[in-house]
């Protein structure tokens, strides 16, 4: 089969920020009030809770080289986007607080894969799950589909589900049935999140 060495190398690597490059991630965190730095080729990366590749976070600062991983930029920053502003600002290295926050973090940053054309969704979690992130489900679909309604419910009651990505009324069922019954959808708050 003609197409199987770029597969094997789809499943055997994550996509990173030379893929998909700086500028895209850079318009995405400042819709959120947040900065992305780049750091040089080799240098190591501040605010790094991994180290090597992975992002770092110092306040509403995301630390990126060009080899951190696309799902550890998102992970961070929307580390950043869950918590609240004021302690947004006291945050070094570890953005962690409650599994809450951890499982909104997550749903958020599979969502926002889809900002990003070359990325979306899908693999996002794949991704995610060659990363070894740990669902209770087991990997990163089955959790978002089946298992992450408090997550979903978590971002609706803080208006941080993103617009318009999940907020498309032609896949969004929530909108989809506002529109049957002739409303918006309850769920549809781009002022907030242009806010953020
Ligand atoms: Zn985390």
């Amino acid at each position: 089969m003609d197409t199987a060495p770029a597969d094997t190398r789809a499943a055997n690597t994550v996509l990173t920020l030379a893929d998909i490059g700086f500028a895209p991630a850079r318009a995405l965190l400042a819709r959120y009030g947040l900065e992305l730095i780049e750091i040089a080729d080799g240098a190591e990366i501040p605010g790094s809770y991994w180290g090597d590749s992975e992002a770092g976070v110092i306040a509403h600062r995301v630390y990126v080289r060009a080899d951190t991983p696309v799902h550890s930029l998102l992970h961070e920053a929307c580390h950043l986007i869950v918590v609240d502003p004021e302690r947004r600002e006291r945050i070094h290295t570890d953005a962690s607080d409650s599994q809450a926050e951890e499982d909104a973090t997550c749903y958020l940053q599979i969502l926002l894969g889809d900002e990003f054309p070359s990325v979306g969704r899908a693999r996002m979690m794949a991704d995610m799950d060659a990363w070894g992130y740990t669902f209770r489900l087991g990997c990163a679909r089955a959790w978002f589909e089946r298992d992450a309604e408090d997550a979903r419910a978590w971002l609706i009651q803080r208006h941080l589900l993103p617009h318009p990505a999940v907020h498309d009324r032609a896949i969004h069922p929530p909108c989809r049935e506002a529109q049957r019954r002739g409303q918006q959808c309850a769920e549809r708050e781009p002022e907030d999140v242009a806010r953020q």
